[in-house]
């Protein structure tokens, strides 16, 4: 919801300034489906605000459920008819994490990733992105469930959209609305070391996690085309800083692919980087789901390089993979309208899109 044009109707309409109020806690804290439901405002004055703001900037589209019903994945037609998805991932423990897109696209290409095939089509608003946090909040609320994490992992590079990105955080945060603590929000950056400079300074605790996916430069270059401006080693010194700065934890994303990023080697140079700083340097390693240009690395292997990891007393996770079947685990959001307005979804429509396009550099 768009709280300018709200604001912009109570005063075409000579309403008193705690209308606005009102109208937020209806979205937020009441998450109501729509004006007609918030019966606290008169009928005129709820048919003007019908006519004049859309409750919701991002419309539902298509939702598809995991078998294990435990992720959700949903997606939504802008108002420009730009498609995008978002997802909703239940533990068992009661955490209910929305992983959210900040872009249409993404420019960054990193080559194993569905997002990438589609290129840049563009930047979200704030609103597109608290819109789809809101319409997660408004399906959990009937069983009493909220959303308790917001994870930047979706479509699109955080660090390219900051402003919006970090508009989107403070409306969510806002205590008078939402009220998410900032702790409960991740944002994930392919390494953009200006943006994590940035990030660094800002007052709120939000959490930084960077998709490493390999220690080795020329590993990392192959398949996230930023390492050539960004190697590891500017991009570990922007990390560090960051770590100076607020003395609060990074998360390092790696997906393992076979071959590429599991060996031995790339292990070794694993910890070699995060021994820098093993209190506030924690890996998560996350399974790849196969594509047709990677393979993800075995389970035993998977486990040997964790059991490398754990040897040497790095922190690190294996993380748990969610949505794999319906196309929503990492690296998997990815959206295709042809021109004859067909529209394909997840690795069927990064496959349509890598034949269209030529291969990626590097690959
Ligand atoms: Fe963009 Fe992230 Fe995909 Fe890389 S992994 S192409 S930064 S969405």
């Amino acid at each position: 919801m768009n709280l300018q044009h709200v604001k912009a109707v109570f005063d075409e309409q000579k309403q008193p300034a705690f209308r606005l109020a009102q109208a937020k806690r209806a979205f937020f804290v009441d998450m109501v489906g729509g004006w007609d439901q918030v019966t606290t405002f008169s009928k005129p004055l709820r048919e003007a605000l019908e006519k004049g703001v859309a409750w919701s900037s991002v419309k539902l589209v298509v939702v598809k459920k995991s078998a294990d019903a435990k992720t959700i994945k949903a997606l939504f037609e802008c108002a420009d008819g730009k498609k995008i998805e978002a997802v909703l991932m239940r533990s068992e423990t009661g955490r209910n994490t929305v992983c959210l897109s900040c872009q249409v696209g993404c420019p960054m290409g990193c080559t194993f990733c569905a997002t990438g095939t589609m290129g840049l089509v563009r930047n979200l608003t704030a609103e597109e992105m608290v819109d789809q946090v809101m319409h997660f909040a408004r399906e959990l609320k009937p069983e009493g469930a909220q959303v308790t994490n917001i994870v930047y992992m979706g479509m699109g590079e955080p660090m390219n959209n900051y402003d919006e990105v970090m508009k989107s955080i403070r409306a969510l945060h806002d205590p008078e609305g939402f009220n998410l603590g900032s702790r409960h929000f991740t944002v994930s950056t392919c390494g953009l070391v200006p943006g994590i400079l940035k990030f660094a300074e800002e007052p709120m605790q939000v959490n930084l996690a960077i998709s490493l996916h390999s220690a080795v430069n020329e590993t990392r270059t192959k398949i996230m085309p930023v390492n050539r401006a960004f190697p590891v080693e500017k991009l570990m010194n922007a990390v560090e800083t960051y770590c100076a700065r607020t003395n609060r934890k990074v998360f390092f994303e790696y997906l393992l692919l076979k071959g590429i990023n599991d060996t031995p080697e790339e292990a070794r140079a694993l910890i070699k980087l995060m021994e820098k700083n093993p209190r506030l340097y924690h890996v998560n390693l996350i399974k790849y789901h196969d594509t047709a240009l990677y393979e993800g690395t075995p389970k035993d292997d998977r486990n040997d390089f964790l059991l490398q990891l754990k040897e040497a007393e790095i922190p690190v996770t294996h993380r748990v993979s969610f949505g794999e079947d319906i196309d929503a685990a990492c690296g998997q959001l990815a959206v295709r309208e042809s021109s004859t307005g067909k529209m394909t979804q997840g690795t069927e429509a990064a496959r349509e899109n890598r034949q269209s396009k030529p291969k990626p550099a590097g690959v």
